[in-house]
C-alpha cells in the first residue's frame, strides 16, 4: 500500500517511523511519504493561507499549493487514472466529515493508494475538495465530535488503524480477530501474571484450561461491557449473530 501525507508540519508525522508502522515501512509493506505543503508555494514567505471571503475569524488554506501538492502525490501512486475503484483515495480530515470507524479502516486497508490532506487554521478552500473529485475518491473524515488544531493527529490515528490491517503488518493476524470493534462488540477484559496481585485474583475460569468455558466467559464479558459502555453498538448488532446464551446475558 502507498500512503502520501501532505502537511505544513511534516515533523508531526515522524511518529509513523516508530513501532509496527515504522517496521512495516522498513519491510516495504507500506510505502509512506510525508510532504511539506510549503514546497508547493511560489512566494518568498511560502504562504499557505489567506483571509476568508465573506469575513469572519481565522484564515483559510489557499487552493494553489494544495492543487500542486495533491497532483504530485497522485502521480506517485500506482494507478493514477482508471476505474473509480482504482483511483487514489483522498482523505480530508475534518470535524465536519463522516466519522472514521473500524469499518472505514477495513475498507481503506484494501486500497492501493491513500492520500491524506492535513488542514490547519479554518480548513482548506472548499474548491480543492470539489476539484479533487476529478482525480480522487474524496473522503472527508472526522476522528470524532470534537475540534483539533490540525489534521495531523487525526492522520496519525487513521494511518495506524488502517496500516495495522494491511496483511503482514501485525505478526499474529489472530490478534485482529477478537479485538474491540472486530465484530461489533468491545473486547473482553484481559489479565496476565501474577495470578494474585494486591489481593486481586485473576478470574478463576481463566486458570481452568477449559477452552469452552473460557470462550463463553469472554463472550459474556464482551456483551456485558458493550451494553454498559456502548449501548449504541448493542442496538446495532444483527440478532442472527447471537446465540441463546448471548440473549441470556
Ligand atoms: N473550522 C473548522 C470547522 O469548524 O469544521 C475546524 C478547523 S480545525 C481548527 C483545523 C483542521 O483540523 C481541520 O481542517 C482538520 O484538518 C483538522 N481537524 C479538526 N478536528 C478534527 C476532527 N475531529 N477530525 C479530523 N480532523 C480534524
Amino acid at each position: 500500500m502507498r500512503i502520501d501525507v501532505v502537511s505544513i508540519f511534516p515533523e508531526y508525522l515522524s511518529a509513523l517511523d516508530l513501532s509496527l508502522i515504522g517496521k512495516a515501512r522498513e519491510q516495504g509493506l507500506l510505502q509512506l511519504t510525508v510532504t511539506d505543503l510549503r514546497e508547493f508555494t511560489a512566494d518568498r514567505h511560502r504562504t499557505v493561507d489567506d483571509t476568508p471571503y465573506g469575513g469572519g475569524a481565522g484564515m483559510v488554506m489557499k487552493p494553489e499549493p494544495w492543487a500542486l501538492a495533491l497532483d504530485a502525490a497522485r502521480t506517485r501512486g500506482p494507478a493514477a487514472a482508471g476505474a473509480p475503484e482504482q483511483r487514489p483515495v483522498l482523505v480530508v480530515p475534518s470535524p465536519a466529515g463522516e466519522v472514521f470507524t473500524q469499518a472505514t479502516a477495513r475498507e481503506l486497508a484494501l486500497r492501493e493508494h491513500l492520500v491524506f490532506a492535513c488542514g490547519r487554521y479554518e480548513g482548506i478552500d472548499e474548491r480543492v475538495v470539489e476539484w479533487s473529485r476529478e482525480h480522487f475518491e474524496v473522503r472527508p473524515m472526522s476522528l470524532g465530535d470534537y475540534v483539533l488544531n490540525g489534521g495531523e493527529v487525526a492522520v496519525l490515528a487513521m494511518v495506524e488503524a488502517i496500516g495495522r490491517l494491511v496483511p503482514g503488518v501485525i505478526g499474529n493476524p489472530e490478534s485482529l480477530v477478537e479485538e474491540s470493534h472486530a465484530e461489533g462488540l468491545l473486547e473482553y477484559p484481559v489479565y496476565t501474571k501474577p495470578a494474585l496481585w494486591r489481593d486481586r485474583p485473576v478470574p478463576e475460569v481463566l486458570l481452568s484450561g477449559h477452552h469452552g468455558r473460557i470462550a463463553r466467559w469472554r463472550r459474556d464479558r464482551q456483551l456485558q461491557r458493550t451494553a454498559a459502555r456502548r449501548p449504541d453498538l448493542v442496538a446495532a448488532l444483527d440478532p442472527a449473530g447471537l446465540d441463546r446464551a448471548d440473549r441470556d446475558v
